[in-house]
Order: C-alpha cells, then sequence, then structure tokens
C-alpha cells in the first residue's frame, strides 16, 4: 500500500505477512464448498485456487498526525510461541517495514490495538536477552479499560478462553503494563480532537467484548479503521460468516451496521486483514462489493 494522505495525516501500511486460512478456520461451519460459491466475484487474489482457503495479510497502519506517531494494531510479533496458529514463531522483518517509512521504534508516541488478541499486540513486545520487552519503550500503550478488565479476569479465572490465550498475554500484554506504559481508555478515547484532525478509537464490539476500531477525519476526508470487525470481503455477501470470540451475534450486527454505515460513502475502509488492505463499499448491481484501492 502506498502512503495514504488525509488532510494533514498520512497512514502507511506496515507489513507483516500474507497467508492462507481454512475457511472453517476463519468462520466456523464454513467449508471449502461455500467459499466455492463466491470465487468468481472474489478471485485468485482473495480465494487460493483449488483448496479454497481464504487469503489473508498481517499488517499494521502507521498513523503520523501533526503531533504524533501511532501504530494502530501490532500484528503477530516475532518469537511468539504459537503452534496452533499461523504465526508461530515468526522472523518477519516487521521493524525493519517500520524503518523504511521513516519511523525508528523510539519514535512512536501511541500504539492503539483494536483488541487484545494475538494477532494485533504481538509486536508491543520483542525477546531481547530472553526477555520480553516493551518494542516502543517511548510509547503509551492505549488500551481499551473494558477490554483489558474483560481479558485479565479470564486469563485469571480461565472462564470464557481458550487456555492458549494465556502464553500472548504474559508475553505481550503484562510486560507493557508492568513497566508503567499502558493507559487505559474509553472506548470512545480521542487522541486527536483539534480542528481540522480527529482521531479516536470507535466501539465496534462483538469480536471480543471491547472490540474498537479507529475513526479517522481531516478536513473533508475521513476513514473507519476496523480492526477485527471484518475479516475478509466475502463477508460483504455473507456478513453471518463471523470470526468473535466473545459474542456472535453482536459482532454480526456490528458487521451489518459497519456496512450501512459506509456503502456508497466516501469514507474509506481500512481493514486488519484484506489481501488489498483499503477500499470502499460499495453497492453494485443489488451487491455489496469492495472497490479496492489502486496499489
Ligand atoms: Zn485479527
Amino acid at each position: 500500500m502506498k502512503a495514504q494522505f488525509f488532510g494533514d495525516i498520512r497512514v502507511d501500511s506496515i507489513r507483516e505477512f500474507d497467508f492462507a486460512i481454512e475457511p472453517g478456520w476463519l468462520f466456523p461451519g464454513v467449508t471449502p464448498e461455500d467459499v466455492a460459491e463466491h470465487e468468481h466475484w472474489l478471485g485468485p487474489q482473495l480465494v487460493e485456487p483449488g483448496t479454497r482457503n481464504l487469503k489473508v495479510l498481517s499488517h499494521a497502519y502507521l498513523i503520523r498526525t501533526r503531533h504524533h506517531t501511532i501504530l494502530f494494531d501490532t500484528c503477530c510479533g516475532n518469537d511468539k510461541d504459537a503452534p496452533e496458529s499461523p504465526w508461530h514463531r515468526l522472523r518477519m522483518p516487521f521493524l525493519e517495514n517500520l524503518a523504511r517509512v521513516g519511523v525508528l521504534p523510539e519514535q512512536v508516541d501511541f500504539v492503539m490495538c483494536s483488541h487484545l488478541h494475538a494477532d494485533h499486540f504481538g509486536w508491543n513486545t520483542r525477546l531481547q536477552n530472553g526477555e520480553w520487552v516493551p518494542t516502543f519503550p517511548n510509547a503509551r500503550y492505549l488500551m481499551s479499560k473494558g477490554e483489558f478488565k474483560w481479558w485479565r479476569e479470564a486469563i485469571v479465572t480461565g472462564v470464557g478462553v481458550k487456555p492458549h490465550r494465556k502464553q500472548p498475554w504474559t508475553e505481550s500484554v503484562l510486560p507493557v503494563v508492568e513497566r508503567g506504559l499502558a493507559t487505559f481508555v474509553e472506548d470512545d478515547h480521542a487522541v486527536e480532537n483539534e480542528m481540522p484532525d480527529e482521531l479516536r478509537y470507535m466501539p465496534l464490539h462483538g469480536h471480543t467484548k471491547h472490540h474498537c476500531g479507529l475513526y479517522l477525519r481531516s478536513g473533508q476526508k475521513d476513514a473507519i479503521f476496523s480492526g477485527d470487525a471484518i475479516h475478509h470481503p466475502i463477508q460483504f455477501t455473507r456478513p453471518d460468516w463471523i470470526n468473535a470470540s466473545y459474542d456472535p451475534a453482536a459482532a454480526t450486527q456490528t458487521l451489518r451496521d459497519l456496512i450501512a454505515r459506509c456503502i456508497d460513502t466516501s469514507t474509506k475502509l481500512m481493514t486488519a486483514h484484506f489481501t488489498t488492505p483499503t477500499g470502499w463499499v460499495v453497492s453494485e448491481a443489488g451487491q455489496v462489493r469492495f472497490r479496492f484501492d489502486a496499489d
């Protein structure tokens, strides 16, 4: 993705890696045959020919305003043990990709995560001399107060979460909190709110209890960073195919509302996992489609 400009705000995609996953891994109950029905409009960029696995991307958004350098979502991270996931012990040049757009880890002012899942907070920390240390030592890590509270209770009690959630929490969330770098905020917390710029968390609940996107406006242009409210363009036709570890019904409603909010408007959708991550939601012959940004 080339740098995108919204008034004075610059947004870059910091790539981590591409992968393809079985439809049922992403959307419980959905089969390759179900996906096959949509192959004609999605094409080989989005559905792997033959297997019908769904192609996705892991990347972060670097947002530079007049005042701050902000990283939204920190992907999976290197060296994280996750044998059940596609991001097991990655060695990806994520920080090199950040440097390529002119930013060193020390220059990041805010880290914002859409939610507290391992593929969105991995680079919160990195392994140094056998210890997980904050990757962005001068940043405030802004976390939804409700999201943090829910996960802390769930990890401690083991209720409502699978056991494999504990290790990423210990490696990627707690080191930041223990060093005093975390700030717990409301789900509509604004980082910029001074005309003509606005950048704030936007509640998109359901995928997790307090999952949030971002709303960005500068001058006449605006965008919604959707986080995991949507994972793959196939969901524009099937918003009921949903990935939610908290409340699938709420997540489905959130996605329907998001589509209704964006369709045929100039609001750009900045997704977390589409292989071409940004574009516009449009109606085409009675169907909901995505007009991908020309890269
Ligand atoms: Zn995700």
